[in-house]
This record gives structure tokens, sequence and C-alpha cells, in this order.
């Protein structure tokens, strides 16, 4: 079974006991409170990724103060010394909770089962790198439901990395532009338009697509048959409110700075296979 979703985010002061941070974006108090939660209320491990290492010391510090046993994979480290700390964080008796890498990091081996909830904490220019990384958790072996979470600052420059996604899997979903012609694809229009920053929007993407399925802020005509995670966002379901949300993790999230959800199932999970 195989759950995913795309959360948007409002920029937020952070008042809580994280000032520690400086300046942590709503992202970040989202992120917490999803690991505060799988950690009280359920046995689930989580893997968190980023494209940036900034970014994962973030992670640590926010791990460290919460006092989550974590392991970050490190680029530099030896095969053998990865295959040993995925088998490691792989173990049940485990107790790690944390699995911390890098979008970039080398694809073979990373058979993150341990985990079912996996965290994408910003969207790569390149589709298929996100693809990679959030496949990790959803592998042969895999018995529990999986969870993806992405997470996009509504109206800032990744959410038009991710427009830019969305757009290119609408045209084709079986051909992958190599990563350098991505950028090229962009007009002068388009350039100008992904500098622009729009604060008073819970999603910009749900915006642009225009969306026939909604009535006054709420989705009443859900999307096509045959749809599922692979579909293009624009045939996923989504909501403004915690509401109609199942993951009971995310509905408790929700209030930390969640303004918008786009969720789909896998097609297994739909037709009751796995
Ligand atoms: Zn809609």
């Amino acid at each position: 079974m195989l759950l995913n979703f795309s959360i948007f985010t409002r920029r937020c002061r952070i008042n809580s006991a994280l000032l520690t941070m400086s300046s942590v974006p709503g992202k970040m108090l989202v992120l917490d409170y999803i690991l505060a939660v799988t950690r009280s209320t359920t046995s689930d491990k989580v893997v968190l990724v980023s494209n940036y290492t900034q970014t994962l010391d973030l992670f640590e510090k926010l791990c460290r103060f919460r006092r989550y046993l974590y392991v970050r994979l490190d680029g530099t480290m030896s095969i053998k010394k990865r295959a040993k700390i995925v088998e490691t964080f792989n173990s049940p008796q485990n107790p790690q909770f944390i699995f911390m890498l890098s979008s970039k990091a080398g694809g073979c081996g990373l058979n993150l089962i341990g985990a079912n909830r996996l965290v994408m904490f910003d969207p790569d220019w390149n589709p298929a790198n996100d693809e990679q990384a959030m496949a990790r958790v959803w592998r042969d072996g895999q018995k529990k439901t999986c969870y993806i979470y992405r997470l996009i600052s509504t109206g800032t420059i990744e959410e038009k990395i991710l427009q830019r996604q969305a757009h290119k899997k609408a045209l084709s979903s079986c051909v992958v532009d190599k990563e350098q012609d991505v950028e090229r694809h962009f007009s002068l229009g388009q350039l100008r338009e992904l500098f622009t920053l729009n604060e008073e929007t819970a999603s910009d993407t749900h915006d642009k697509f225009h969306c026939r399925r909604c009535v006054n802020g709420r989705e009443v005509w859900p999307p096509s048959q045959g749809t599922d995670c692979t579909s293009d966002l624009s045939q996923w379901n989504h909501c403004f409110d915690k509401k109609g949300l199942k993951d009971q993790v995310l509905k408790a999230s929700w209030d930390g700075a969640v303004s918008f959800v786009f969720h789909q199932r896998s097609h297994e999970d739909q037709k009751g296979v796995v």
C-alpha cells in the first residue's frame, strides 16, 4: 500500500522550543510535527531526504534536540559501510528512528524498507531524482503501508520546480529529459515568473491548474477513474483543510503550518491488491 502527499506550507513565525535554530521555516515546523506524531502514535521509522547538506545538518540538530536516534548517510562513505548502516537500520529491533540521506546519494543498495514513512524536504529539478529517492521505502519486502510526504513552501521557487515537474509529467509520462535540458525549457516570461513570490495563496500549483473539480474551495468531484500516485498532480485528490485526510499523522500535523495538500494512493492500494 502506498500513499503520496504533496504538502504546501505557509511561512510562519516559530515560537516553540525550536528557537535554537535560526529562522526555521514552516516546513521544519511541519516536519517536527510529523516526527513527533509518528514517534508517539506508531512504531514506524522515517527516511528524511534533502538535496542540501545544510538542511541535513538542520535535521541533525532537530533530532538531537528531540532526542531521536538517527543515522546519516554520508556521500563519502564506502559501499561496504553504507551496506552495513542500511542493514542495521532495517532491522526491526534496531532503535534508530530516522535515516537521513541526500537525494543525490548513489542508487544501488539503498533499500530502506525498515522505514515506511519518507519525507522529501525539497524538490529536485530532475523528477527522476525525486522518484528514485521516494522509491527507497517502497520496495519488495515492505510489509507496512508506505507514506511519502513532499514538503513545499507555497509561492516560492521550490513550488515552481514542482510545477515544472508536474508539467513535464503531464506532457509525457515516459520520457524524462536529461537534467541539463530542464532549465533551457523556460521562456524569458517564465523565468521572470519563477522569481515572483506569491504569498497570498494556499497553493499556487492548484491555482495554476484552474481546477474544475473544486467548488468554493472544496474538492467536489474526484480525480478521473484509473488515476493513481503516478498521475500528474492535477489528477490527485486535494484539500484546503484537514477534514478529509485519512492519514492521522498528517492530520495531526496540519496545524503546524500546512495550507494545502495533494494526496493520492497507489494503484494496488485502490484495487485492494496489497
Ligand atoms: Zn481543486
